[in-house]
């Protein structure tokens, strides 16, 4: 199956040499990058792209689906992190697998209209019959590449955790299941759609024992590990209280380093512990909105790039930012990096980059994130031809002028938007039914 984009304006192609060629054509063929260059031919569909920017498609390294059911709850807006868990986990644990499914096409949706192909996602509760299985499902149907991790709370409120009881799991249970959905998912052959990994909550969550056990598990298994982590100051007086160190230590010691792991957040990082993420290539998801809107503050992106950690882009969950635009968290990246750090302290095109390329990397995929012969055709395109766009005079306008949606977006060679609609559901029929399901959860 062939499909030729057309003449694009400007192709962004991430690749090694940050080549950005104009009015060029790219062929796709069977799920690949084939050919890119002028005056492609092709007896397949064509995609005009002449007035539009193309650029890899955006990856989300973190994020919890479920909570787009639970946006801009009352109690939980002007909280800080820890309070606002407190007013969402009676909410969420009134869930079950029909809101696991909707919530999780809601947000899946959201993001490929924001340019993105590849989600992670972290679900770390299973209440009345809820599985990993619910999200998947979702994702299948909305066609996005996706990275469902296993994720999991066992320290109850009755054991001095932060979650009601009635959230937690007990431990063998947890490792169990995640066997049963790596076993029964994860691909990690080139290309996969769907790759598995296991994510306990945070380390206020779950047990020294069950960071342990899931580190040693994942690395048996062959996937990747996912937690948050130096969230916010709190966070990081929890971990000097209970565990006598900061969370790098803590992470170290147990096993959470290293290039198959990456952390959510790390806003509280030190220069210790930003040179261990370098040293042994440790991932992290930078969530710019979430931490703006959590208060938590500014994570030190310019020096965990600097220091040559892998860093990506989370739109995280939706209870925390409450939008789920992945353009907006590059553009967002951008300007906080500035406020801390000058005006010329992080250009467009590097934001851009890390939230193609630079979260292919951090999730362990080298084989989507740019657009260069032989690399799977996960692909954005941005029509400039608009109002938020007319008198710029340079592609990077994406962030900084740019349109919020996309025009066209394609994973694995398949459209998934096409002319701004989703053409592989009925986005309609599902926001109807998340509507409902959000106004049963409010009684
Ligand atoms: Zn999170």
């Amino acid at each position: 199956m062939e499909t030729l984009i057309r003449n694009a304006r400007v192709v962004m192609t991430m690749n090694d040499t940050d080549d950005a060629p104009q009015n060029t054509d790219i062929l796709v063929r069977d799920g690949v990058i084939a050919a890119l260059g002028q005056g492609l031919a092709t007896t397949g569909d064509v995609i005009d792209a002449s007035d539009c920017v193309v650029t890899p498609g955006l990856v989300n390294t973190h994020h919890h689906l479920y909570q787009t059911l639970t946006r801009a709850v009352p109690g939980g807006q002007d909280a800080l992190l820890f309070g606002w868990l407190k007013t969402l986990y009676p909410i969420w644990s009134r869930f079950g697998p029909e809101e696991m499914y909707i919530s999780a096409q809601i947000g899946l949706a959201e993001l490929a209209l924001s340019g993105c192909t590849l989600s992670s996602d972290h679900l770390y509760l299973y209440p009345n019959g809820a599985r990993l299985d619910d999200t998947i499902a979702a994702a299948r149907e909305v066609g996005l590449r996706f990275h469902p991790t296993r994720g999991a709370m066992s320290i109850g409120e009755s054991a001095g955790g932060l979650p009601p009881d009635a959230l937690v799991e007990a431990e063998q249970a947890i490792l169990e299941d995640c066997i049963r959905v790596i076993d029964a998912f994860h691909d990690p052959s080139e290309g996969a759609m769907v790759r598995v990994g296991v994510a306990p909550c945070s380390p206020f969550s779950v047990s020294r024992e069950l960071m342990r056990d899931a580190a040693i598990l994942a690395r048996d298994k062959g996937v990747m590990l996912h937690t948050h982590l130096a969230e916010n100051d709190e966070d990081i007086a929890y971990s000097e209280a209970q565990f006598g160190c900061r969370p790098g230590q803590y992470a170290e010691e147990l096993g959470w380093v290293g290039d198959d792991v990456w952390h959510a957040h790390c806003v509280k990082l030190d220069r210790a512990e930003i040179d261990l993420f370098a040293r042994t290539r440790t991932g992290v998801a930078h969530c710019p909105c979430s931490n703006c809107r959590l208060g938590s503050g500014i994570a030190p992106v310019r020096a965990m790039r600097d220091a040559g950690v892998p860093v990506g882009l989370g739109v995280d969950g939706s209870a925390s930012n409450d939008a789920g635009s992945l353009i907006g968290e590059a553009r967002q990246t951008m300007l906080l990096q500035r406020v801390v750090n000058g005006a010329d302290a992080m250009s467009a095109r590097e934001a851009l980059r890390i939230a193609t390329r630079g979260g292919a990397e951090v999730l362990g995929r080298h084989d989507v994130g740019q657009i260069t012969v032989g690399k799977r055709a996960d692909i954005a395109m941005w029509d400039v031809s608009g109002i938020e766009s007319a008198g710029s005079w340079d592609v990077a306008a994406l962030l900084l002028a740019g349109p919020q949606q996309v025009r066209h977006l394609m994973v694995e060679g398949r459209e998934i938007v096409r002319d701004g609609h989703l053409v592989t559901f009925d986005l309609a029929q599902a926001i109807v039914r998340q509507n409902t399901l959000a106004r049963r959860l409010a009684g």
